[in-house]
């Protein structure tokens, strides 16, 4: 069904029909001027913004309408993930071209609310417009954390250890196999389109372990251990051999004659976190282990050491940012 059949209020009447869930926190929801809410007794908020855009972020040639709202709320999810917290309230803003059908809507909300909901998370509002070029998607998410878990990038110390959750280079793998034949499934190309946030790993790392600092990986490695040792006044060393990378990614890499290195340095979108602790919280992080997969892969050092690769032999590289950047 075309939306100029429901128009722009029956759209959101729709929505509403597929979004709304009781909380006793929230005082009102879609439909009025804004959604209410009450806040958590004794929480700090955090509020996050994450956009997508048809042809930047994603291509509707092997993306379901699903994957978009699924991805777009991943992204948001994962921004409060690395500050420790949990997600608790979305507002959606949607950009639609005439070529969207309602029912492609309710399949963008559905992905949404499918990855929300396994973190109790709810849709409470948003804005709904006509875009001449292209789907946007932009949610702005509101976190709650305890003062005492909340982590930001600027709290790394020196001769902290630099850890790095699951394994990386897998989300840029997926991305260029995709490319390359649109149709295809395999584990990466999940990576790529149905990422899944660090929640519940990130709320087992700040309750079990004093992290210094943290920031999710959505732009790449190297740019977001820039982005550490920026906020932090400082610089890094991590060694190659280090860099958990899968033994099936690497495969991938001989198959495409890409380096898996260089994926797992500059791949966007892994939704892994990166965080920084002391060495003395090293026997801690052997029962978190147990738990998840964590791989120490280097040291914060002085600022004027810069941020270093070790190579495995032996040689030592200046990394560059060369995680995605927009500009
Ligand atoms: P206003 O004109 O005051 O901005 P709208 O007509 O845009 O109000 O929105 C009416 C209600 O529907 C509000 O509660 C708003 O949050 C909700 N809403 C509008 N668009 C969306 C959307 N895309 N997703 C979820 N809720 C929406
Ligand atoms: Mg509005």
């Amino acid at each position: 069904m075309k939306i100029d059949q429901i128009g722009e209020f029956g759209l959101i009447d729709l929505i509403k029909g597929r979004t709304l869930s009781k909380d006793k926190s929230v005082l009102v929801n879609i439909g009025d001027d804004a959604a209410v809410i009450k806040p958590s007794k004794g929480k700090l908020l955090i509020f996050t913004t994450d956009t997508l855009m048809e042809k930047v972020h994603f291509d509707l040639r092997y993306f379901t309408f699903e994957q978009i709202g699924w991805k777009a709320m991943v992204a948001n999810l994962s921004d409060i993930a690395a500050m420790g917290g949990l997600p608790k309230f979305a507002l959606v803003t949607i950009g639609l071209p005439k070529s969207v059908s309602v029912e492609n809507v309710i399949s963008i909300y559905d992905g949404m609310t499918a990855i929300a909901k396994r973190y109790k998370c709810k849709v409470v509002g948003g804005d709904t417009f006509f875009s001449p070029k292209g789907i946007l998607v932009s949610i702005a998410l509101l976190g709650e954390v305890e003062k005492s878990f909340l982590v930001k990038r600027s709290g790394a110390k020196k001769d902290d250890v630099i850890c790095v959750t699951g394994d990386l280079g897998e989300g840029q793998a997926g991305l260029e196999l995709l490319r390359k034949s649109p149709r295809k499934k395999s584990s990466f190309v999940r990576k790529h389109l149905n990422p899944l946030p660090r929640i519940d790993e990130a709320r087992t790392l700040v309750k079990n372990l004093k992290i210094n600092s943290m920031i999710d990986i959505s732009d790449g490695l190297s740019s977001e251990l820039f982005h550490l040792t920026q906020e932090s006044n400082l610089g890094a060393k991590i060694y190659e051999e280090r860099i958990p990378i899968s033994s099936k990614c690497k495969k991938a890499g001989d198959l495409l004659k890409k380096s898996p290195l260089l994926w797992a340095l500059s791949s966007g979108e892994e939704y892994e976190l990166l965080f920084t602790i002391n060495k003395r919280e090293l026997h801690k992080l052997e029962k978190v282990k147990k738990r998840i997969k964590v791989s120490l892969i280097g040291e914060m050092v002085k600022r004027k050491e810069g941020v270093v690769l070790q190579e495995k032999s032996g040689k030592k590289r200046e990394l560059k940012k060369t995680g995605f950047e927009h500009f």
